[in-house]
Parts: structure tokens; C-alpha cells; sequence
């Protein structure tokens, strides 16, 4: 990080989505790093940089989100490591939503799919299978270059207006606008809905998958909270907010992957039935409290309670001398570690299965990264599995270590053993 760029973020006080300044703090997760910012062996001995990390409610309408947003520039164009095709249930995940998507609506072949934030281009693969013409768009340079290289015509930008109507000019309106684990990161959020009304074709449909609030309320997901994640999206303030650009959602769909995501379904006003999925959505939430500031207190009593929890177990194991690892180094990861302040005297060491991270260290704590097949010539006696939401894949993936004698650690929503 060059020390000249001055403008390292922005404490707000007004809704990402409603822009009202009814912001109300849910709980404090102290300063944290940037959380894809893996260091190099180099770059782990200068300055690093850290933001506050606060999840807030809006009183008004709804939106969990945080109020300190760091500059973009820092969030998506060094170091930007994260990728989508990294697990086999990521990519099934993709290609089927690909398949829905176009036996739901049976547009016509030759089509154009737009995917904002199409990373190295997986769900627009699925695309391509079933017929469509395909555009990425996404910021950084390292991934679209990937995608480029795996068939998939990428831009390298940010979504907004101007590169909304630049792309209808150059390849005319879209049927499909994706946006996967995006929408709740884009910072001019207004322009990108706008960029997407404007380059929707009538009959198009827009579709958003984001991790849903009520779920990460519901099993103490704190650690989905990061400062690439500004919103935290549920369906009562997602209607709201689409209303005022003159588009509709017409259909909600919840899916297991990423500790429970919600597929939001939107269009041009009247161009779609109006499915009930989307009241009977928002009835859910209000019952739950998703709304309610004692609801909401709850959880962060119970996120400070994991934590307490979490230490205590590995407390325990250290005091037996155990020896704990770490498997998988997901930004998510991150904000736990940092946040339970669980540095190299806990965690020997993290692996991760993509080569891009090995060989790093994780910012914050400095834990460093080897490849996975190290668990199994080293054998510790617990790994943390911070992918939880991937943790059946990793264990099977560790059928041997576990055959050995080795055991796992889950750590949300409750800290649990698995031996
Ligand atoms: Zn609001």
C-alpha cells in the first residue's frame, strides 16, 4: 500500500440504500485489515493498515450494513486474490443457476448474459452452456485475466452507468444481469442500478444472489462481515430500493450455499408476475425481528459469547498441548481471526488449496499459508476449518487426516469438535 494515496476511506452516516441518516450500531468488530489483502513475506514487515469494522442497522429501512467504507481503490486493485472457482460445490452452484435462470425465462439463443463482478468467469461459463452470448464485467486485473484465458470476454472495470451504456452500444441490451456476491460491495450503487435498468431489454431479467441478513443473524455469521461487504441484504429493504429506480422484484429463492444465500428476481415495472414468495419473504423477516433492536442485540450478545467460547476451547487445547492449523484462509477467515485475535501462538500455520494465496500470510495476524496436502505430512491434532460453509467438502477432502486421528474444529455458529 503506497503511503501517498491519502483517502484510505469514509465513516457515513447515512443508509447505503434509503440514504437516510438512521444508521444505529448492531456491534463494534473492532479495527481489521483489509481482508484479501494476503501479505508477502516483504510486505508483512512495513505499515499495515487497519479500518473499523462496524455493523449497523438502518432504522428506517432495514439494511444491515457497515458505516466505515474503505476506498475502493485499496479494496479491489491490489492484491486481489479471491476466487469463485474454487470449490466444486461453488461451481455446480453456478452453472446450475445458469441452467434455471434459462429454462425459467427461454430466451432465445444468442443472447446477452451480463455478470457484474464475473471474477474468473464461472457462472458465465454456465451461460455459454446453455447458449447465451457472455460479457464479464470486474475490476480486477488478475482475475479477469483468468477469465479471459477460460473463454469468457471480460471488461476491467467497475459496473456503473457510463460502462452500462458503453456495453449497450457496443453489444446492444442483455437479457441476463447477474450479480453474485456484488451487490452488497458496490460502492456507487445507485449508478450500477441505474447502469442495469438502462441495459436490461424489456422482457430481461436481472437476478442477485447475495448471503442473506437473517441468516447470518440467525447463526451468528459475524465473520461474513467485511469492509468488501457494505450491505448485508434482506428482501424488505431490497424491494424498496429497486421501487425507486422503476424496477420490481417479482420473486425471492433461498439456497444452502454460503451459510444461506437469497436469489432476488428483478425486472422492468409489469414486465413479470409478482410471485407471493416476496410478501411472504418480508412476513418472515418481521416476525424473526430482523428489524427489531432487541432482536438484533441478541445477536450480538451471541457473537461476543462465540468468542469467548471459541478462545476458551483452544485455551483448553494449547494448555494439552495440542497442535491446532488452520484449513482454508477465506477473507471471512480474516475477520474472525482478527477479531478473536488468534494469531501464530494458536494457529501454527493456514493451508489453502489455491496457489494464488500460498506462500502469503494472513493480514492481520500473520499466519502463514501452505498448500493442503501439508496437513497430512505434518498431522496436527485439530484444524479449524474457517470455510465453514465448505466444511463437508473439506472434511471429505480430508478423509485420511481424520482416518489418522485427526479432528476438526467448526466454529460457527457454536464452536464444535468432529472427530
Ligand atoms: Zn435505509
Amino acid at each position: 500500500m503506497k503511503l501517498e494515496r491519502k483517502v484510505f476511506g469514509k465513516h457515513v452516516v447515512h443508509c447505503h440504500m434509503c440514504k437516510t441518516p438512521s444508521l444505529r450500531e448492531v456491534i463494534h468488530l473492532g479495527m481489521q485489515p483489509h481482508s484479501d489483502d494476503f501479505l508477502s513475506d516483504l510486505r508483512r514487515e512495513e505499515v499495515e493498515f487497519f479500518f473499523p469494522l462496524r455493523l449497523c442497522t438502518c432504522t428506517e429501512c432495514g439494511l444491515l450494513q457497515i458505516d466505515y467504507l474503505v476506498n475502493p481503490k485499496i479494496l479491489y486493485q491490489q492484491n486481489y486474490i479471491y476466487e469463485s472457482s474454487i470449490t466444486e460445490r461453488g461451481v455446480n452452484h453456478y452453472y446450475q443457476m445458469a441452467k434455471e435462470i434459462a429454462e425459467r425465462f427461454s430466451f432465445d439463443p444468442g443472447k446477452l448474459s451480463v455478470d457484474i463482478g464475473s471474477n474468473v468467469g464461472v457462472l458465465l461459463t454456465g451461460f455459454k452452456k446453455q447458449g447465451f452470448t457472455v460479457l464479464g464485467v470486474d475490476p480486477a486485473e488478475t482475475v479477469a485475466e483468468k477469465a479471459r484465458l477460460n473463454g469468457v470476454p471480460t471488461l476491467t472495470e467497475f459496473f456503473k452507468r457510463t460502462i452500462a451504456k458503453q456495453i449497450a452500444a457496443d453489444h446492444g441490451l442483455a437479457h441476463v444481469i447477474t450479480g453474485t456476491n456484488v451487490f452488497a460491495h458496490l460502492h456507487d450503487i445507485d449508478s450500477a442500478v441505474e447502469g442495469m435498468k438502462e441495459l436490461l431489454a424489456q422482457e430481461g431479467v436481472i437476478v442477485i444472489e447475495a448471503p442473506y441478513a437473517l441468516d447470518l443473524i440467525k447463526n451468528i455469521e459475524y465473520d461474513t462481515v467485511y469492509h468488501q461487504h457494505i450491505g448485508y441484504l434482506s428482501v424488505r429493504p431490497m424491494q424498496r430500493y429497486f421501487e425507486k429506480f422503476g424496477l420490481e422484484l417479482f420473486d425471492v429463492s433461498h439456497h444452502s450455499i454460503h451459510g444461506g444465500t437469497l436469489r432476488y428476481y428483478v425486472g422492468h415495472v409489469g414486465s413479470h408476475v409478482v410471485e407471493s414468495t416476496v410478501k411472504d419473504a418480508i412476513t418472515k423477516e418481521i416476525d424473526f425481528g430482523l428489524y427489531k433492536q432487541d432482536r438484533l442485540k441478541e445477536f450480538s450478545q451471541a457473537v461476543m459469547q462465540q468468542k469467548r467460547d471459541l478462545i476458551t476451547l483452544l485455551n483448553e487445547l494449547k494448555a494439552d498441548n495440542k497442535r491446532i492449523v488452520a484449513v482454508s484462509a477465506p477473507a471471512k477467515g480474516n475477520t474472525l481471526l482478527n477479531y478473536c485475535g488468534m494469531g501464530v501462538h494458536y494457529l501454527e500455520y493456514a493451508t489453502e488449496k489455491s496457489s494464488l494465496k500460498q506462500g502469503l500470510f494472513t493480514p492481520g495476524m500473520h499466519i502463514p499459508i501452505y498448500d493442503d496436502s501439508r496437513v497430512l505430512d505434518d498431522m496436527p491434532d485439530y484444524v479449524l476449518i474457517l470455510a465453514w460453509n465448505f466444511a463437508e467438502e473439506i472434511m471429505s477432502n480430508l478423509d485420511e487426516y481424520r482416518a489418522r486421528g485427526g479432528k476438526f474444529i467448526i466454529p460457527i455458529p457454536t464452536p464444535r469438535v468432529i472427530e
